[in-house]
């Protein structure tokens, strides 16, 4: 087990586009695991991307409490509806707030192998699919709140 110091609000880092992974090596894999632990040494993380351990890599991880899902190079390549949801952030400490994201996604990734994969969430997932993302364009969930809540 290996945990990453974690990037916080302020940090130029989280406002960076990330990088496209090429090859899914062994490197790769590693940063992968210590992504998911950093995110289960947190109180209630359910996703986390590179940017937020200070990598610009094209890596995401989500656990909403059915399994571990480790993405590479992520991508939605369908969007269904709106949902307003509550989201927060494990760099963004104690802020919550209301917005607007699509009810369910399609994405396109490779998993761990290398290996392509196309995955369809909704609901919680497709909201966590999609903040995940945005990590990756340097995109945090409080350019797009509508509500903060106290
Ligand atoms: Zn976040």
């Amino acid at each position: 087990m290996a945990l990453r110091q974690l990037s916080f609000l302020g940090d130029e880092i989280l406002r960076k586009k990330s990088k496209v992974v090429d090859v899914v090596d062994d490197k790769i894999r590693q940063l992968l695991d210590d992504m998911a632990d950093t995110m289960y040494n947190t109180k209630n993380g359910a996703g986390l991307a590179a940017p937020q351990v200070g990598i610009l890599k094209r890596l995401i991880v989500i656990d909403m409490g059915q399994g571990l899902i480790k993405l590479v190079n992520p991508k939605i390549i369908k969007q269904e509806g709106n949902q307003e949801v509550i989201e927060g952030c494990l760099s963004i400490p104690n802020v919550w707030g209301k917005l607007m994201r699509p009810a369910k996604v399609t994405v396109q990734a490779l998993n761990e192998n290398g290996e392509e994969v196309i995955m369809t969430g909704s609901g919680d997932l497709a909201k966590c699919l999609c903040h995940e993302i945005d990590h990756l364009e340097g995109i945090l969930f409080t350019d797009l709140v509508t509500q903060y809540i106290r």
